[in-house]
């Protein structure tokens, strides 16, 4: 396959990020979605642009191939995937990067997808939703049937998904700093998991935003 072009629109900047990460059912996507609302954060999801993929073409059925199995779809193919799309949203004036903090949901989701990322993205922050296994298969479970998703619909493929997490994801909290990743209880109420990513968040958005102001004088 060709390099990968993770050239970004603003020559010498990284996208200032941050990740959300967890196991499968660790409500990612729930509150990825949530914070992706609120003005200066843009939600992205690996997961979700896998699904709208069309099914008809090459690269929608490669990818189908993996993530229906629970299988990490190829690094390569992920990271063009995804820049694609990002890209694609900055073009549609979608995505503002000198304005908005990516909230990545999904990626990286391997200690290789970080170091290809390394030059695209600038990681703040790594929230790390810290949950227990039953209750998120059961989690799993339910999604399955309320949002028709194949992957969750087997315990064989959950059961996939959670050694690939294990084996291949969990990785990535080693290649980020210690300071960097903050553990939040992924098992409470949504609404104060939400509360304390976003006690993360504040800070963080506050100097972006100071950074970009244009100081008198
Ligand atoms: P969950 O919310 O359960 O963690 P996602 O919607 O994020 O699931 O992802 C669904 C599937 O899409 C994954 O199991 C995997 O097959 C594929 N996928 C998503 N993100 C990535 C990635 N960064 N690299 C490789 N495969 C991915």
């Amino acid at each position: 396959m060709a390099a990968v072009d993770c050239g970004n629109t603003l020559p010498g900047m990284r996208y200032k990020s941050i990740l959300l990460f967890g196991a499968p059912g660790s409500g990612k996507g729930t509150q990825g979605k949530i914070l992706g609302a609120i003005p200066g954060f843009f939600h992205s999801s690996t997961g979700d642009i896998f699904r709208s993929l069309d099914l008809q073409s090459e690269m929608g059925r490669t990818v189908w191939e993996y993530s229906s199995k629970g299988r990490l779809v190829p690094d390569e193919l992920t990271i063009q995937i995804w820049m694609n799309y990002l890209k694609g949203m900055e073009m549609i004036n979608q995505f503002h990067p000198e304005t908005e903090i990516i909230v990545l949901d999904g990626l990286p989701r391997s200690a290789n997808q970080a170091k290809i990322l390394e030059s695209t993205i600038d990681v703040l922050k790594v929230i790390h939703l810290v949950a227990d296994q039953a209750k998120m298969v059961e989690r799993l479970r339910r999604r399955a049937l309320k949002e028709n998703r194949v992957d969750d619909a087997s315990d064989e493929v959950i059961s996939r998904r959670f050694d690939v997490y294990q084996k291949e994801t969990k990785p990535v909290l080693e290649y980020y700093p210690a300071n960097k990743v903050v553990r939040v209880d992924a098992g409470q109420h949504q609404i104060r998991v939400l509360s304390d990513i976003i006690k993360t968040l504040v800070p963080l958005k506050e100097k972006f935003d100071g950074e970009g102001e244009v100081k008198p004088g």
